[in-house]
């Protein structure tokens, strides 16, 4: 029940007047040449979802450019000033000086860019030219004329995402809602658009993941279906293989590898990546990390643990949490699986050396534990871990090691001597190398009690080294 001047309205009620401003502009400069603007993808979801009366904060902008160009060839290099989308994108530029423009002339698409902008803050445009070139699938209803903004949106994942906002007159807020978009959104329901979305796109599982999550949308139960069918026949290895075949030669990251880091990075950095995880172990969609991934009572154990400790040891947030939670799924693997998933999601270099180092750290430790005893013992036991290092081998421990972890982490890395270098200077020692041997022995007799405060420190100094 949506007509097109309530979608103007929309336009104008919901987005702040810098934007509105812009995207006027924009319909302008493609009115001039005849071509038709869209709004398209997650803007358009976002503005319909939108409380009425609230000012959406779009910071992620996609257009498409539909240029009417259909019999011209576009190839090579001239390709990048050809496309509709690059004109429009360099055209606004001109009036938008302070935006950085990004040209694909590969994609035929455009960026612009600002950056802490005082009226646009940090505003990221894409444009792109109506594809239909990479049309995968021939038109599901053939009466229906497939126009190039039709067949752009059929590439998308799904119906909520594949919604269209004309810009340009005669029909300016014309909402293009091909297959049901729109009832989807109303019924909160996650839906692709055919049934081999996710064999084309097996990354589209984690999408799905993330959108339902994040918008507490359900899956549509069809939908689902799809995502055990791709899952079952083990699309995603079969796809990694051979994106491996094909970009192994120039030892390029395969484009799949990227794509399916970046949606765990999505789902792993949010406040809702618990639930996520947990809607993927349902879909038993984790085996798109690896074949034997599963979300095992105890892998769930070991993620809420991992939260916990993040909490209690990283408040600050000086760690990279998203990576120390995928380190977790993949410490979960068999020890011979851990590197080569790393390596292959192209994980920091710290963290392939995390999962690889795991197994004999742990052994280490476990094996020093044995003969420990005294605080110092444990000290400098840990104190040869990273924090990160330390939440891992926690995590894959028993209660004993990790109650060690703990009891380091939370008192004896914060015990300190209660003399410094420049006291040792004080008291007639000459500073070189040796402080820190001196220092390190006497961080010990603390740490064991042996020395409480500054005079018995002094004392147990002029016992070991005398002057
Ligand atoms: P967000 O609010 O998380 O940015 P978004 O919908 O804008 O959501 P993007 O990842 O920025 O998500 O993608 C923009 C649009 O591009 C989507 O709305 C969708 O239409 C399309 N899209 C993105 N990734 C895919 C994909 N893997 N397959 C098909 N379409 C996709």
């Amino acid at each position: 029940g949506v007509t097109c001047s309530t979608l103007e309205e929309l336009l104008q009620e919901r987005l702040a007047t810098p934007l509105l401003t812009l995207l006027n502009h924009l319909s302008f400069l493609a009115q001039k040449r005849g071509w038709q603007v869209y709004l398209v993808g997650g803007a358009v979801r976002d503005l319909l979802l939108a409380e009425p009366e609230t000012t959406v904060v779009l910071s992620d902008i996609d257009i498409v450019v539909d240029g009417c160009y259909g019999n011209t060839n576009y190839n090579g290099d001239n390709l990048s000033f050809s496309s509709p989308a690059v004109e429009l994108a360099m055209d606004l530029q001109k009036h938008y000086p302070a935006a950085r423009l990004d040209v694909h002339g590969q994609f035929q698409t455009a960026a612009l860019l600002w950056h802490n902008d005082p009226i646009l803050d940090s505003l990221w445009i894409d444009i792109a030219t109506a594809r239909t070139e990479f049309y995968p699938y021939p038109a599901a209803n053939p009466e229906v004329e497939a126009s190039s903004i039709r067949q752009d949106l059929y590439r998308r994942d799904f119906t909520i995402n594949a919604l269209a906002l004309r810009l340009t007159p005669p029909l300016v807020g014309e909402l293009l809602d091909f297959f049901g978009g729109v009832l989807d959104l109303e019924q909160r329901k996650i839906r692709v658009l055919h049934s081999n979305s996710f064999i084309e796109d097996p990354t589209r599982i984690y999408r799905a993941v993330r959108f339902a999550v994040r918008l507490g949308f359900e899956i549509e139960t069809q939908t689902k279906e799809y995502i055990r069918y791709a899952i079952s026949s083990g699309i995603y290895e079969k796809q990694r293989e051979e994106s491996n075949k094909s970009f192994d030669q120039n030892r390029r990251v395969p484009a799949l590898e990227t794509r399916l880091k970046s949606e765990l990075r999505y789902i792993l950095q949010s406040h809702y990546w618990k639930r996520s995880l947990q809607l993927l172990g349902e879909l038993k969609a984790l085996r798109c990390i690896h074949p034997t991934l599963e979300l095992s009572p105890q892998l769930w154990q070991q993620i809420r643990s991992v939260d916990r400790c993040l909490q209690r040891f990283d408040s600050q947030r000086t760690l990279t949490h998203w990576e120390v939670r995928l380190e977790v799924l993949i410490a979960y693997l068999s020890p011979q699986y851990r590197e080569k998933v790393a390596q292959t999601l192209q994980l920091q270099i710290e963290s392939i050396e995390r999962l690889k180092n795991l197994e004999p750290a742990q052994d280490k430790i476990l094996e020093t534990l044995s003969q420990a005893e005294k605080n110092s013992q444990f000290f400098w036991l840990f104190k040869l871990y990273s924090l990160p290092m330390l939440i891992l081998i926690a995590i894959h421990s028993d209660r004993k090691v990790r109650r060690h972890i703990w009891n380091y982490l939370i008192q004896l890395r914060e015990i300190k001597p209660a003399l410094n270098g420049n006291d040792l200077k004080a008291m007639g020692y000459k500073p070189g190398r040796q402080f820190k041997q001196m220092l390190d022995d006497l961080l010990t007799a603390t740490l064991d009690g042996e020395v409480c405060d500054r005079t018995s420190a002094e004392a147990f100094l002029q016992q070991n080294y005398p002057l």
